[in-house]
């Protein structure tokens, strides 16, 4: 295909990193060695891919949605024995033969798509287990990392932050500009990078289970006291009973609890429920 008809489809997030220094810290803090296979979102034009391949890698393979950029790039490519390229959706692949090979996920995020992105690759690590993930690097919208980041107390707290902290750690590296982007978006990016907790770090799969259920519970009504919300899954006796052994008020709201308090009422729930 010749990319001078190609134009950058909207439907598909399409917007082209064209920041050298950019792409550059992409590659610095993926730290790369012999032994990565990484795992690339959307290779677009291939921008990115090219920076990854120039680099000393097991191998690289990219799942690409637009079928007009699949011949271009496998031409680009053509002589790279490390890359291999899928025509496919990441929404509904099938990462199963993969999960356990992948050591980085690399993705300049469409945005249209990040939630259920960051619910696969960050969120749904509490089902998968049988990972290898060392880092997922994404470049996505600013405000978007920004609640991921949120501490108790702050209004931007919520269900997803609590989980990504729990699951792994987070580090924002920089701020990126519209400008960087071809054609730019209407919003700021960040450039984020989760580093999955090992799993002999993790909680049992019963406590993360059973937060994921209070955080869904407590949510839904953030403006309710927890006393409240969880009236649907306990007895007033019941709450009464871990608001003493777990010693949170649950006269708090949903987004004032940090993640041990989480942690700690969801394990004396499971104590209750016994
Ligand atoms: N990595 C390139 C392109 C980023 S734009 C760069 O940095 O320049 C986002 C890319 O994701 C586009 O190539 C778009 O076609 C692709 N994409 C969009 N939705 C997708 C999906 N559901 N699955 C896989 N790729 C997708």
């Amino acid at each position: 295909m010749n990319l001078k008809t190609h134009y950058p489809k909207k439907r598909f997030g399409q917007h082209w990193l064209v920041n050298k220094k950019i792409l550059e810290k992409i590659k610095e803090v993926a730290e790369l060695n012999a032994n990565d296979f990484i795992l690339e979102i959307g290779p677009g034009r291939g921008a990115l891919t090219s920076k990854l391949l120039d680099s000393e890698i097991r191998k690289l393979h990219a799942i690409e949605l637009d079928y007009d950029l699949i011949d271009f790039l496998n031409v680009k490519f053509k002589n790279n024995d490390k890359f291999s390229l899928q025509q496919g959706d990441i929404l509904s692949t099938n990462l199963d033969s993969f999960n356990n090979k992948i050591t980085k996920v690399v993705a300049n995020i469409p945005y249209n798509i990040t939630g259920p992105i960051l619910d696969i690759f960050v969120g749904r690590l509490g089902l998968i287990r049988d990972y290898n993930y060392k880092k997922i690097i994404f470049l996505m919208q600013k405000d978007v990392v920004d609640r991921i980041l949120a501490k108790e107390g702050s209004s931007s707290s919520g269900a997803l932050s609590i989980r990504m902290q729990l699951l792994s750690k987070i580090k924002k590296i920089c701020d990126v500009e519209p400008s960087s982007f071809s054609p730019p978006p209407k919003v700021f990016s960040s450039l984020v990078v989760f580093e999955p907790l090992k799993t002999e770090l993790r909680l049992d799969i019963t406590s993360e289970k059973y937060i994921d259920k209070l955080l869904r519970i407590a949510f839904n009504s953030r403006r309710k006291m927890l006393r409240n919300t969880l009236k649907s899954i306990f007895s007033t006796d019941e709450i009464n009973k871990f608001s003493e052994s777990s010693k949170i008020c649950l006269n708090l709201r949903p987004q004032d609890l940090s993640i041990n308090q989480w942690v700690n009422l969801a394990d004396n729930c499971i104590k209750i429920k016994k």
